[in-house]
Parts: structure tokens; sequence; C-alpha cells
């Protein structure tokens, strides 16, 4: 039988944690012990870090797959687990969030702060009519707002449904109508790239066919003019004029706490149902576990958009469960310079940060002096979620903007699983360059083959989970069926994520994609991200995508889209002798099989919304078919771009 996914890439870099970390982490080599001698009794023991006001009965019912339950009978509120519980501890003069807003205005918000207008905003939604188990949809920039509306949903039992403030009416009014919304929480506009963008105007285009809708809340941001209707009304003239006493009600530990649609790079959106206290469990012991938090000292900061998991568990839950201390920025990273992240980490002396690597690549290709002209010695701990990081993007992350000691935490999980499930730990791990390394404390990942067999150290395959965890998605919204056949049908009793991956010959595992982008060339399963890796381990390129084309001899033969780096020359005979030469590089790297039949150098590549490549898009380009969908693109003119301005050339052998 031939393997399932080739394993081409050979890594040989480590780096253990720096000492000074290792010595005061959170998490040891010892929690690994304890999730595998009592894998239930270790979630029992980090759902302690929450306070709940009823204990539960059992830790996990499994008595019906895959429709999991955890910590059975037990009762809490989110909300006060984030912010009251502080506040009654005495800190409710620590700062929770440093805001930065992108034109450059800026809010400092204590635990004290964000209670009161967390209740200010669960009072007033109760006035209209929000109780339990209605849903609301929250269609927000990145301001304390959000944050705000999220946790006052929270606060009453309500199902916040968050969609991202790029999303067009079309995408809003769908998932408004899925989830039946009563109330929009919007506002008149945000800010991006130094101009002001419409948020309301694009609620009003959706709330024409959303019959459900009874309320819209808008919060005014930008001062823009706006229409107003009769379901309108200003978060200051209401939420901020309710009384700010608030008494949270402990709910269900089942209770729904959100519905948050993933974003589409592969098929119709789906609603990701997740619920209380598992949820939170995992949320804020992961944060604590890989990110070594201490909240007393650390400047914790991530990235993210909060119309993302990654804002919802290491934006709002997570960090304000552990009482951190976090930055909040609204914008982009380029406005009004391509320094304005190195100017948040240096003002604010930021120790945690957790990005994507489609950041990092773009800062790759902005070149390292950017950085270089600010003070980033507070960091000591780097991130990295979204897609695979290239071993050189890694190595740039740790050398250029970690000061070539803070441990990188490659940190793998999805909408789905709720919460990181695969990531070194920064006091443990000897971490290597582009791997997620080893399943968290309590999570039991594997690869397997087609049959569900698990590989070999040296193999590759199919990323599975083998046992429910306590932060995993409980179904698709209104759609049990979908949920089964979706993630739990393609191997008996695991749950199937829809990436490849390896593990390599000391057991570690390496992300290698989807397995949908898989190339199929002469026989040989050759992951996108290998190649991609290859690419970007050249000093001339600074990010790749890659895809597999139709050949009539290979069945595909790989194709890549290159983005060099900022000061590489790419005019007439230079660039084809780059790409002559990038295509002997990944031959000479990963082997002859892996050689890209074409390469073309490109200047931006199709992203989603969240900064992942969309490789379809690629496909289409790479086979000269006509675009497929493009509403999900980042930039839609992109791909005008690729198809004009490419240097291309076809190989001859
Ligand atoms: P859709 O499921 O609608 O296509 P999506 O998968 O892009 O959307 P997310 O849940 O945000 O939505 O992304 C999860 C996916 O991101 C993972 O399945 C994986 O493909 C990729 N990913 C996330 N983190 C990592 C990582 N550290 N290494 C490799 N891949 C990652
Ligand atoms: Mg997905």
């Amino acid at each position: 039988m031939s393997e399932t996914l080739a394993n081409l890439l050979k890594e040989t870099r480590t780096f253990p944690p720096p000492a000074a970390i290792a010595a005061a982490a959170n998490v040891t080599d010892a929690a690994y012990q304890e999730a595998a001698d009592d894998r239930l009794a270790f979630w029992e023991t980090q759902a302690r870090r929450l306070e709940w006001t009823k204990p539960w009965d059992q830790v996990l019912d499994w008595s019906n797959p895959p429709f999991a339950k955890w910590f059975v009978g037990g009762e809490l509120n989110v909300a006060w687990n984030c912010l009251d519980r502080h506040v009654a501890a005495g800190n409710g003069g620590k700062v929770a969030i440093h805001w930065e807003g992108e034109p450059g205005d800026t809010r400092t918000i204590t635990y004290d702060d964000l209670l009161k207008s967390v209740s200010q905003a669960a009072n007033y939604l109760t006035g209209l009519g929000v109780v339990a188990g209605d849903r609301v949809a929250i269609y927000l920039p990145m301001i304390p707002e959000a944050a705000v509306a999220m946790l006052a949903c929270a606060r009453l039992g309500a199902t916040h449904s968050v969609v991202f403030g790029g999303f067009s009416a079309d995408s809003l009014s769908n998932r408004i109508n899925d989830a039946t919304a009563k109330v929009v929480i919007t506002a008149d506009g945000g800010y991006r790239r130094g101009k002001p963008s419409g948020l309301k105007s694009i609620v009003d285009e959706a709330l024409q066919s959303t019959p459900s809708v009874e309320h819209v809340l808008v919060v005014r941001r930008t001062g823009q003019d706006v229409a107003w209707g009769e379901k309108d009304l200003w978060w200051h003239e209401t939420v901020e004029q309710a009384s700010t006493e608030h008494e949270a009600q402990a709910f269900d530990a089942e209770h729904p706490l959100f519905i948050l649609y993933t974003s589409g790079t592969t098929a119709k959106p789906k609603g990701i149902l997740h619920t209380s206290g598992g949820y939170l469990t995992q949320a804020a012991y992961t944060h604590h576990a890989v990110f070594d938090l201490k909240p007393e000292t650390d400047v914790y900061w991530c990235t993210a958009d909060i119309g993302w998991v990654t804002g919802h568990s290491y934006i709002v839950y997570g960090p304000l469960a552990n009482g951190a201390t976090q930055v909040m920025y609204e914008g982009t990273p380029d406005t009004p310079s391509k320094s304005r992240f190195w100017e948040i980490v240096d003002r604010y002396k930021v120790s945690i940060l957790y990005t994507a690597p489609t950041l990092i690549r773009t800062m790759m290709k902005w070149g390292a002096d950017i950085p270089a002209g600010f003070d980033l010695s507070s960091l000591r701990i780097l991130g990295s979620v979204g897609e695979p990081i290239n071993p050189e993007a890694w190595m740039w992350y740790r050398e250029t903007i970690g000061h070539n000691n803070t441990p990188v935490v490659d940190t793998w999980w999805q909408t789905e699983t709720g919460a990181i499930m695969i990531s070194p730990l920064p006091g443990v791990t000897a971490a290597k360059p582009g791997s997620a390394m080893t399943p968290l404390p309590g999570i039991v990942a594997d690869v397997v083959d087609d049959q569900g067999k698990s590989v070999p150290d040296g193999g590759g395959g199919y990323l599975v989970l083998r046992e429910p965890w306590p932060s995993m998605l409980r179904t698709i919204w209104g759609d049990d069926n979908r949920f089964v056949e979706t993630y739990w049908s393609r191997f008996d009793g695991m749950y199937f994520a829809g990436d490849g991956a390896k593990k390599d010959d000391d057991g570690h595992i390496w992300l290698l994609g989807r397995v949908d982008d898989v190339m199929l060339v002469s026989g040989h399963n050759i992951s996108t991200t290998e190649v991609e890796s290859a690419l970007v381990s050249h000093p001339s390129v600074a990010e790749a995508a890659v895809v597999g084309a139709t050949d009539p001899t290979t069945g595909q033969a790989i194709v890549a889209f290159t983005i060099p780096r900022g000061n590489v020359d790419t005019a007439g005979d230079a660039g084809e002798a780059l790409i002559q030469e990038l295509r002997n590089h990944v031959a000479k790297t990963l082997g002859p099989i892996a050689k890209p039949r074409q390469i073309m150098l490109v200047a931006e590549l199709p992203k989603t919304r969240s900064g992942k490549i969309m490789r379809r898009l690629l496909r289409d380009v790479a086979e000269h078919r006509s675009l497929g969908d493009v509403t999900t693109l980042q930039d839609s003119t992109v791909m005008d771009l690729i198809a004009n301005g490419m240097k291309d050339s076809k190989s001859d052998d």
C-alpha cells in the first residue's frame, strides 16, 4: 500500500525552554503523566480553577456519542468567573484591557470598569426582553464593547453569535436567520486602514430579510451619519444609562454559551455550538498552560479579531477567566505605518504575543529592519495559530521578534475544538520549528491511515482525536445530522478534523494542511505545507502557496505562487533566474518528486478574512478556469493582481 501522506521535510533544530521560564513554569512535565493516569480526574482539577455555584455530579457523560456532556449537574456563571470573582478578590483596580483604536485613541479599562459595563448591558438587554436561551448577534469592530456585549450575553445565559465585522450583508443575514437572533449589537462603523468603514448600513441591508430581529443596539464609534429606523437604539443612550449593579445567576454547565460560524474556507458555514462549563475550563486552562500567564506581571496580546474563535477563547474567555491584563487593538498592522504592531509591543511592554503565520510572513516580507527599530525585550513567549507555520517563518519569529530566546508555541486547534489541543508547553517542550509537537495534557490526538490505524513514527495521514475533550463542540446549530456526518463518520469512534499530519521519528506531530488540498503527484500524496515550507526556506521568499493542477503525465503537478521578500529583484531575467533557482531548491530540499512544474512570482495571495490562504482559487488560476466563489476573500482585487501581474514560468523538464 502506498503511503497516506508523504513525509519529505526533515527538521533537526530543537529549542529547549530557557532555564528561567522552565524554572517558574505554570505547568511542568508532571501534567502529562497526571492526565495519562486519570484523564477525567485531571480535567476535574482544571475545572476547579473556576468557581462553581453547584458542583458537578459526573465529569463526563459519553453514553450517547458523539453528543458529550461535561461536568454534568454543575452550575456556574461564565461572566461572573471572568469578572466578579476578580473584583471580589480585590483586583478590581487592575487593568483588564489596554485598548488602542486605529486612529490612536486609547482607553484603559479595569476589571471594575468592565464589570460595570457588562452589568449595564445585561440590565438593558433584560429590559429589551432578552432571556436565557435567546440568541443575540454581535457585529462590531474591535472595540471594548465587543467584549462587553459577549460577556453580557454570557451573564444572562443568552447565546451570542459574533459575526466578523468584515462580512457582507448577505453573510450577516444568513447567520442571523440560521440562529434566529432577537437582537443585533453593532456600531455605526469602525476604523480600518485609516478610514471609517460602515457597519450599521450593512446591518440595515441585512435586516431587510431577518424577521426574527426585534432590536438593534448601535455603539457610536466613528460618528458617521447613519440611517435610523424604529428598531434602532443608541448604546450610549440606553446601555450606558442603565444600572451598574447586576446579580449574575448560575446556569447549567451544558447551557449554550455561543454559536460561531467557521470561517468557510471549505464549505457552507457551520454554526458551531459551544456550551459553558467545559468550554471555560479548557479555555482558561490552556491559556494558563500554553502561554504560562502570570497575571500579576504579564501583558498579553492576541492580535486575532473577536469575530474568530481565537478572539473568543484567547481575548475574551480564557484571559479574563485568568485575570489577565491584555492589549486589544482595533486596526490593521500597517496603519499608519508598518511598525504599528511593534510600537504597541514597545509601548505596553507586551510580554506574550499570540498571532498568525500570515502576519509573521507579512512582517518577513516587509523586512527585519522595521521591528529592529523598537524595544521588544519585554516579549517572553510567542504564539502562532491559524495555519501551519513554516519552519523558516518560525525561526524568523523567534530570532527577529523574540530576540532569539523566546519559546514559540505553535498551537493547533479549530473553531470546533474550542481551545488549544496540540502545542508545545513553553516551560517543558524542546520545540522544533514548524511542529505543533504534542497533544496537551488531557488530550488524546493521533495520526491514522485510511483504515483508521495509527501510523508509525515517520508516517503521515489524518489527524484525529480519540477521546472527547471539555471544550469540544456539542453540535452544529440546528443540524445534529450534519454534526455526526461531518466530524464523526470518517473513522469509527474518532473525531476527524479535516487536517493532514505526520509524526516525525520522535513521534512529534506536524500539521500538513487540509487533506482536501493534498496533491497526488505520480502516485505520491504530497502535502501543500511541505512544499510551501521548502519555498519559504529560501532566503528570497516571504510567502508561498502551492496547489496541485491537473497534469497529463503525473496526474497532478505542483504549481507554486510565491511572494518574494521586499528587497529581492525580480525584474526581467532576474525573476526568471530566481524561479529556476527556487524549483531546484525545492527539489534539493524535498526530493525531485516535489519539484514544482511551475512557479509564479506574485505580490499577494488570496486569503480568507481570517488570513488563511485560499488554495481553491489558486487551483482555478493554475488550471486556467474561471474563478469560483470569491465572497470570502479578504481582498477581491488580489485575484486580478495575480492574473495580471504574475511572472510565469513553465518547466520543460
Ligand atoms: P472552515 O472549516 O469553514 O473551512 P476554518 O477551518 O478555516 O474554516 P478555523 O476553525 O478558524 O476555520 O480554522 C481551523 C483550521 O486552521 C484547522 O483545521 C487547521 O487547518 C488550521 N490551523 C489552525 N491552527 C493551526 C496550526 N497551528 N497549524 C496548522 N494548521 C492550523
Ligand atoms: Mg475548519
